[in-house]
């Protein structure tokens, strides 16, 4: 499996700015989402940050919940947005 660095500037919502970041690059990397129920108050911001579409908020348990964990990008914008640090992103 090969990996490359790459540079990647994403838009930091909360700060109104753009962040630059190293990552590492590999397409076959599944990302692990972690949602805190318990701290989770289901506002909405890293639904509304995610560029991959894949979080939403779940009516019945009126929590976050992620829909496909493979098109996460893995840059973590979800955990900087997260007011109560409910959602963790970690390298499965
Ligand atoms: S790390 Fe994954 S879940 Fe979080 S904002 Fe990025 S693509 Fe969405
Ligand atoms: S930003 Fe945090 S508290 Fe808000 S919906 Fe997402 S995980 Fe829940």
């Amino acid at each position: 499996m090969i990996r490359r660095a790459a540079v990647s500037t994403v838009p930091n919502a909360r700060y109104g700015r753009f962040i630059t970041r190293k990552y590492r690059f590999d397409k076959e990397r599944v990302m692990k989402i972690v949602i805190n129920d318990d701290l989770c108050i289901a506002c909405g911001e890293c639904v509304d940050l995610c560029p991959k579409k894949i979080l939403y908020i779940d009516e019945s348990a009126d929590k976050c919940r992620c829909r496909d964990e493979k098109k996460c990008d893995g840059l973590r914008g979800c955990e900087k947005v997260c007011p109560v640090e409910a959602i963790k992103i970690y390298d499965s």
